[in-house]
């Protein structure tokens, strides 16, 4: 079985330990550079950006993941993960930096706050058969997505709680909210946190 590394310096780290292991995955949690040798994949999970960003530049884990995953080991981002995983954040916190191994510039909040949260049935082709059920907290959208970035599933701009042409789009545009770039996978809802694990079972197909 594959070993997957969970991200665990923050964030819904047994959740997706619990989804992994479920789908017949062995997993490990990664809190410092030396948990990344021997792993097939890692996972980095919904949480708080931020926080992950600032922690694991404190464990001297940033670094050391970017270039793991720069190398080709194949990572899957939920939500605050894929915030992680971006190459530019349009509205990061003070101080707040990202992995850069991902093609793409993310909104953070982009839907509004918590009480914003919203679910959907997203068309995934690429992914499932059936319609992905999707659960968006505080999610982060995809505004920009680089030539090599292949986008799985979108939601209307008017879901986005500023306005579209404020943000360089125009009002019926479709925001990526599931992007794919090499192994890189990423996406602005929980699987995690629903019963519809269809994006695990794509990236453990990977590995
Ligand atoms: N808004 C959070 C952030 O910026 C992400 C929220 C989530 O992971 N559910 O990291």
């Amino acid at each position: 079985a594959p070993l997957v590394g969970v991200f665990a310096l923050q964030g819904d780290v047994r959740e997706h330990v619990r989804v992994l292991e479920g789908l017949g995955a062995r997993t490990r949690p990664v809190r410092r550079a030396a948990d990344l040798t021997g792993l097939d994949g890692i996972v980095l999970p919904g949480g708080e950006s931020s926080v992950m960003d600032r922690l694991a530049g404190l464990m001297g884990l940033k670094e050391p993941l970017a270039d793991a995953i720069g190398a080709g080991l194949p990572a899957y981002g939920t939500c605050a993960g894929m915030i992680l995983l971006a190459r530019e954040i349009q509205n990061p916190a003070p101080g707040q930096g990202s992995l850069g191994v991902l093609d793409v510039t993310v909104r953070r909040n982009a839907f509004g706050a918590q009480v914003d949260s919203f679910e959907a049935d997203l068309e995934v082709p690429a992914v499932s058969a059936e319609p992905v059920h999707a659960v968006f907290i505080r999610a982060p959208a995809v505004l920009r997505a680089g030539g090599e970035v292949e986008v799985l599933a979108s939601v209307p701009a008017s879901r986005l709680s500023a306005a579209p042409p404020e943000l360089g789009l125009d009002d019926a545009a479709q925001v990526p909210v599931a992007v794919r770039q090499g192994r890189v996978l990423a996406t602005s809802f929980h699987p995690e946190v629903t019963g519809d694990h269809s994006f695990h079972r794509e990236f453990l197909r990977g590995l």
